[in-house]
């Protein structure tokens, strides 16, 4: 047998998802701020708004892991909607600049109306919600940390969003946390992990935990919503773990700017607040004449 290092069939759809990926997805109802932006980096959020030619595309190893979460994601709602209702993609408005929609919004026995996020993650992320300390076939209970906080904030946000429009309080988000990367059986017996437990944890979080989480959110995105809007781009710092501000650098290690398909661009225009007029960023072809 011979490894055929240039793939003929294997990348075949990775590639055609990374073709799609060379420009950001619209947000929900064409608002400059999206949910999904939660924790973000307020620059990203710039480049995106004035509609800058990405200057580090994604490339298929890049976009493998978000697309096969949607894929999953889509037949998840499907399945949901199935048994019990609602809808898959239920977009909602906060305000004039912040947009977003839900995995999956319906109501379920015990909670109500719930809105549903679904996140599909690598090993090391499953691990790290589900607290698993795996390593050469070994693995062990290390304390869970659960799901990733910008899912609930995300979540939150989808929930507020809702509950404005519909006029009725959503007190539940349901955040569903699938692994690409299931325990093995034998790594299973060691933990006595249930069979749910080798490719899935989800968690309930009510309104009291995730509506303060989210208003704060809000309440940071309005910061980046006002220097954009005044013609900005503004400096890189976004949200890292446990919830606390991170500048980032675009040269360093961090992995939001590791996935960021701005990254040279970002480096260019330096640190702080850039007039946009200064800035280094050149418009998607297709779209040069849309914004002023
Ligand atoms: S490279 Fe990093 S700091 Fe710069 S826009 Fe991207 S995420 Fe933000």
């Amino acid at each position: 047998m011979r490894r055929n290092h240039e793939p003929v069939l294997a990348r075949t759809v990775v590639d055609e998802w990374a073709i799609a990926a060379q420009v950001p997805k619209p947000t929900a109802r064409g608002t400059m701020l999206r949910y999904s932006g939660a924790h973000g980096c307020f620059r990203r959020m710039a480049y995106d708004w004035f509609e800058a030619q990405y200057s580090d595309p994604p490339t298929p190893a890049m976009v493998i892991q978000a697309n096969m979460g949607t894929l999953f994601g889509e037949a998840q709602a499907a399945a949901q909607i199935r048994k019990y209702g609602g809808e898959a993609e239920r977009a909602s408005q906060i305000n004039h600049w912040l947009s977003g929609s839900a995995d999956w919004f319906g109501q379920v026995p015990e909670y109500g109306d719930v809105v549903y996020e679904n996140k599909v993650k690598s090993g090391f992320a499953f691990n790290k919600a589900m607290g698993y300390k795996r390593g050469y076939g070994r693995v062990s209970r290390n304390g869970e940390d659960g799901p990733p906080l910008e899912a609930v904030v995300q979540a939150g946000m989808n929930a507020i969003g809702i509950s404005m429009e519909l006029g009725r309080t959503v007190e539940w988000v349901i955040v569903g946390v699938l692994s690409t990367d299931v325990l093995s059986v034998n790594e299973a017996r060691q933990i006595d992990a249930t069979d749910t437990e080798r490719f899935c944890g989800e968690w309930a979080v009510p309104i009291d935990v995730f509506e303060p989480w989210a208003r704060r959110e809000i309440a940071r995105l309005e910061e980046a919503y006002e220097i954009i809007d005044y013609g900005n781009i503004p400096p890189t710092i976004a949200i890292g773990d446990g919830g606390v501000r991170v500048d980032l650098d675009p040269e360093g290690k961090s992995w939001q700017c590791g996935y960021c398909p701005y990254r040279s661009l970002c480096a260019k225009d330096g640190e702080g607040f850039v007039p946009v007029t200064q800035s280094a960023l050149i418009r998607r072809p297709s779209t040069t004449e849309t914004k002023e």
